[in-house]
């Protein structure tokens, strides 16, 4: 048994944010050890870190994985993230996302880890009452995604009642950009996300970008997304990780920037960062989307003291463009 007080179980670590989250770990003296199953996540993300291959759903597994580390806390980034899959495909969100995670919470609280990072999201929220969406916001998700995401939120704090479970509970906005030394980069199969689609039609690795309607009530019609560095976004749960084991109790956040682009403004910043001329063609709208998400963070920074260090769009997409090349 490794009792080393400083090991934290990152599943889900092979992917994007999880990827991220291992390397801010490190630089903080954390010992990340990765499980994963690959499924979406890259072996090579995996940068000084001890990878285990295999599943959250898999509990003989988990038991030996318990069963060798004492945990600090444990970090879940592992969720399927797809909104338009997560409407066509329900049981695949309810399956992994919800009932994988109740063996993984199960697991770990019959191992007496207290500590529990949960990647939450946005879309708990459904179509949002106001322009920026605090945490007391109605949670009425629109989607199968946001629904599997909302469930695991409301087991977490029955289990913080039945047993002590002490977690944070993030809710992401849009998560961009990519390490700023380009050792990692946003890679999903297929890729699904704005950014790194627009950045491939830079690159000219695609025609160009399907913009998913443009009949919202936004000002130009089209989606507005609040866009988070994933540097700033691991920075958070660095923060709240140590709140959680230095004796704060459980704590809901919203991670965003507070400001909203449109997916036309995305594509213009990204031609300007990029020098390229990038196709933008009007297509149909994608099912399951909110016309606008914009978080208002200020509670997470009040309270953990985070200050992101890159709020723009333009470093989040230069970023992004930068370790797309070192990748490429
Ligand atoms: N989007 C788009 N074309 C694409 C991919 C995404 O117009 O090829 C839009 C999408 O409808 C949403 C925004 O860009 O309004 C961000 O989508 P993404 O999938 O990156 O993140 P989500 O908001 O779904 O978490």
């Amino acid at each position: 048994m490794h009792t080393d007080s400083k090991s934290i179980l990152v599943v889900g670590g092979a992917g994007y944010i999880g990827s991220h989250m291992v390397l801010s770990l490190k630089r903080a003296g954390y010992h990340p050890v990765v499980l994963d199953n690959l499924s979406k996540g890259h072996r090579d993300a995996v940068i000084d870190a001890e990878l285990i291959v295999g599943d959250m759903a898999d509990a003989r597994l988990l038991d030996e994985i318990f069963s060798r580390y004492q945990f600090l806390a444990v970090m879940h980034f592992a969720s399927f993230i797809e909104v338009g899959e997560s409407v066509k495909f329900p049981a695949r969100y309810y399956q992994n996302n919800v009932a994988a995670t109740l063996n993984l919470l199960d697991i770990m609280i019959k191992n007496g880890v207290k500590h529990f990072i949960f990647s939450s999201t946005a879309a708990v929220y459904g179509e949002p009452k106001s322009a920026a969406i605090t945490e007391t916001h109605s949670l009425a998700p629109i989607n199968p995604y946001g629904r599997s995401k909302w469930m695991v939120e409301e087991m977490i704090k029955d289990f913080a009642v039945s047993d002590g479970l002490n977690y944070a509970i993030l809710r992401y906005f849009n998560a961009a950009g990519a390490d700023p030394e380009g050792r990692l980069c946003e890679r999903h199969e297929p890729e699904s996300h704005l950014i790194p689609i627009v950045l491939q039609a830079a690159a000219g690795k695609r025609q160009g970008v399907t913009i998913y309607g443009d009949r919202y009530p936004t000002a130009d019609g089209t989606c507005v997304r609040d866009y988070i560095h994933i540097v700033d976004l691991c920075h958070a749960h660095l923060l709240a990780l140590r709140a959680l084991t230095e004796g704060k109790k459980s704590m809901i956040y919203n991670l965003g920037t507070g400001h909203g682009y449109s997916v036309l403004q995305v594509v213009d910043v990204a031609r300007r960062v990029t020098g390229k001329d990038i196709k933008a063609a009007m297509g149909e709208p994608r099912a399951g989307d909110s016309a606008v998400l914009v978080a208002d963070a200020a509670l997470a920074k009040q309270e953990l003291n985070w200050v992101p260090s890159y709020p723009d769009l333009e470093t989040i997409i230069r970023h992004a463009w930068q370790a797309m090349f070192k990748h490429s």
